[in-house]
C-alpha cells in the first residue's frame, strides 16, 4: 500500500539550544534524504538558522527544545516557547532528563565556579561576573519540571526519522507513532 499524500500545508517550527550540544539540532537540520521531501511543508521561525531571537509573537505551529535547564536565560526562553507555539516538543536526552549537564546535579554551583575558574595553575584565575551572563541554577532541570511539554522525542539524539514521523503526524493530523529505532537506546 502506498504511503498517504501529504497535505498541501505549511507548519512554522521553532527551534532552539538551551543546555544542549546541538546534536539534536544537527540530527533534525542535517535534513537528510530521510526529511528532503518535507521541506517544502516547513518553514523556520526562531533557529538557528534564521537567527531570530525570539519566537514569533503570533506564534508557531511546533517548537523543538534541546537541551535541559542550567541558567535564568534559558527558564525565560523556555517560557517563551510555551507561551507561543502550539506543540512543545522537549527533543533529545537532555530536554527529557537533564541529560550530561545534570551530571553536574548534587555539587554546589560555588564549588563548581571554584573548580573550573579558579582551580590551580591558570592565569589571572578569576570566576567571570559579567552582568549579562546569566545566573546559573542550582540544578539542571528537564523542561517538564517547569512548563507543559506535549511530545518528547527520545535518544542522544533522536534519529531523522523520529523528527520525520513528528512532523508528517501534525501534517497528517493523527497520532504520532515512533518508528522502532526511537524507541532503543543502545
Ligand atoms: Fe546533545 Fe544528546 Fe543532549 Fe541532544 S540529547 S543535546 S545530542 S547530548
Amino acid at each position: 500500500m502506498s504511503a498517504p499524500p501529504i497535505p498541501a500545508r505549511k507548519l512554522r517550527i521553532a527551534t532552539c539550544s538551551l543546555a544542549g550540544c546541538f546534536g539534536c539540532h544537527m540530527s533534525f537540520l542535517d535534513i537528510d534524504d530521510t526529511l528532503a521531501d518535507l521541506i517544502d511543508h516547513i518553514e523556520f521561525d526562531r533557529s538557528p538558522l534564521t537567527d531570530l531571537k525570539h519566537v514569533s509573537e503570533e506564534g508557531v505551529d511546533i517548537g523543538l527544545i534541546e537541551g535541559g535547564l542550567c541558567n535564568r536565560e534559558n527558564v525565560e526562553v523556555l517560557h517563551e516557547f510555551r507561551a507561543r507555539c502550539k506543540i512543545l516538543v522537549a527533543v533529545g536526552a537532555c530536554a527529557m532528563y537533564g541529560g550530561v549537564p545534570a551530571l553536574r546535579n548534587g555539587i554546589p554551583v560555588a564549588d563548581l565556579l571554584h573548580e573550573a575558574y579558579l582551580g590551580a595553575n591558570l592565569l589571572n584565575p578569576q570566576v567571570p561576573n559579567d552582568p549579562e551572563l546569566p545566573p546559573l541554577l542550582q540544578n539542571v532541570l528537564p523542561l517538564h519540571e517547569v512548563v507543559t511539554i506535549d511530545v518528547t522525542l527520545p535518544g542522544c539524539p533522536p534519529p531523522a526519522a523520529a523528527f520525520r514521523e513528528l512532523i508528517l503526524s501534525q501534517l497528517q493530523q493523527r497520532p504520532m507513532v515512533l518508528p522502532p529505532e526511537a524507541r532503543r537506546f543502545d
